[in-house]
């Protein structure tokens, strides 16, 4: 199989680590480098794609603006020095996509927010939403807040959760490496690049452990868990390197990088992941019309609902009956079970005016909802 180009994705998360954002030696942003990469975001955007950006950067930038001396960190020093970089950061995406006209939003996330269903629906709203109004979000880590025990701590895994999060088709890791070598490339002159990994298999893995890279958090190592993240829910992947001027572009015009093929689409991906990796809260038995509406591919609304059990929250996994009591699939609810128990059996917009708010129209939105016959016999993610 060729590789994939570029201009063939629509939704493209790119992620920059602090080592390329920042200057070491000066404690500044590298600021030329960045507004080149911005005006390649800037290209990728006006050719219609959707453009997410995981940056980091808040920790390092904020301990050489508050010139803390080197050395580590404690947790409480390192939240503190990323309240004060975050900002900082956040104000120079904001200007520099700005300069190509385009709104930036900050969205900062935890662990939790990925992790727990109800949680991840609604960033997953908020970013769906951004990207509706044609906004670039930048997306970090919530550092002031995140603790050791609980936190991504490396944004390659993170940003595999947002590219998953939003059906991405693409997520480009931009690292102080042009990709995955044989062996650690500084110090073997036989070390040779990998241009396609088409399966993360256990030698790929060894590969990585071996290979030295990014100062920052990183490494290969989280490059390669993001791999699996991303290429087992639908997403393809590269990494690439961030240290020359116009990564992206050079991406595009067929430079040295590694792609890490997904053999999924995203949709059937995001499906048996759905199928697969959550426990189901309750039960919706719904009747025959809306039976063959879901058969036919359609979304699940509260009008067809004639029974609602167990008790969920909205975003929690829930088995989908028919009248004969046969599961035809599961899916993520999009509201929680006293609510659903008030609208079952209503036209969506009765629903809007008993709950006095105008939430989703579906009960089950078809994206969230996978109908028997399409769960993954692997189970998926
Ligand atoms: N969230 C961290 C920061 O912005 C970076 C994590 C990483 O280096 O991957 O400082």
């Amino acid at each position: 199989m060729s590789n994939p180009k570029l201009s063939q994705f629509r939704r493209i998360v790119v992620k920059v680590g602090s080592s390329l954002l920042i200057d070491a030696a000066a404690g500044e942003v590298r600021a030329s480098w960045l507004a080149a990469l911005a005006a390649d975001i800037a290209k990728l955007h006006n050719e219609g794609k959707d453009v997410l950006v995981v940056s980091s950067g808040s920790i390092a930038l904020g301990r050489s603006r508050l010139k803390l001396p080197g050395g580590t960190l404690k947790l409480e020093e390192s939240q503190a020095a990323a309240a004060v970089g975050q900002i900082a950061l956040a104000r120079i995406w904001s200007e520099v996509l700005g300069d190509h006209g385009i709104g930036a939003g900050q969205i900062l996330v935890t662990l939790q927010d990925t992790e727990e269903r109800r949680r991840y629906l609604n960033a997953r709203s908020t970013i769906t939403k951004l990207l509706e109004w044609r906004a670039v979000p930048v997306i970090n880590e919530n550092d002031t807040v995140a603790t050791n025990e609980i936190r991504y701590g490396d944004n390659d895994r993170l940003a595999a959760r947002v590219a998953t999060m939003t059906s991405s088709d693409l997520l480009v890791l931009l690292s102080d490496i042009d990709g995955l070598y044989t062996a650690p490339p500084g110090t073997n002159p036989n070390a040779k690049l990998i241009p396609v990994v088409n399966a993360v298999t256990a030698d790929i893995e060894a590969m990585a452990g071996a290979a030295e890279s990014e100062l920052s958090r990183g490494g290969m190592r989280t490059k390669i868990e993001a791999a699996k993240i991303a290429t087992s829910s639908g997403t393809h992947m590269l990494i690439a390197s961030g240290k020359i001027e116009h990564p992206l572009k050079a991406i595009a015009d067929g430079g040295p990088c590694t792609w890490f093929l997904t053999p999924a689409n995203p949709v059937t991906a995001r499906k048996r992941w759905i199928a697969g990796s959550l426990e189901p809260k309750g039960t919706l038995t719904i009747d025959a019309g809306a039976v063959t509406a879901l058969r036919a591919g359609k979304s699940l609304l509260p009008a067809g609902i004639i029974r609602v059990d167990g008790q969920f929250a909205r975003g929690d996994a829930v088995v989908v009956r028919g009248p004969d009591m046969h599961e035809i699939g599961r899916g993520l609810v999009a509201y929680d079970a006293d609510d659903a128990e008030k609208i079952k059996g209503r036209s969506s917009s009765d629903a809007a005016q008993i709950l006095g708010i105008s939430g989703r129209a579906e009960m089950i939105h078809r994206d969230d909802l996978v109908v028997g016959g399409q769960r993954g016999a692997d189970g998926g993610r």
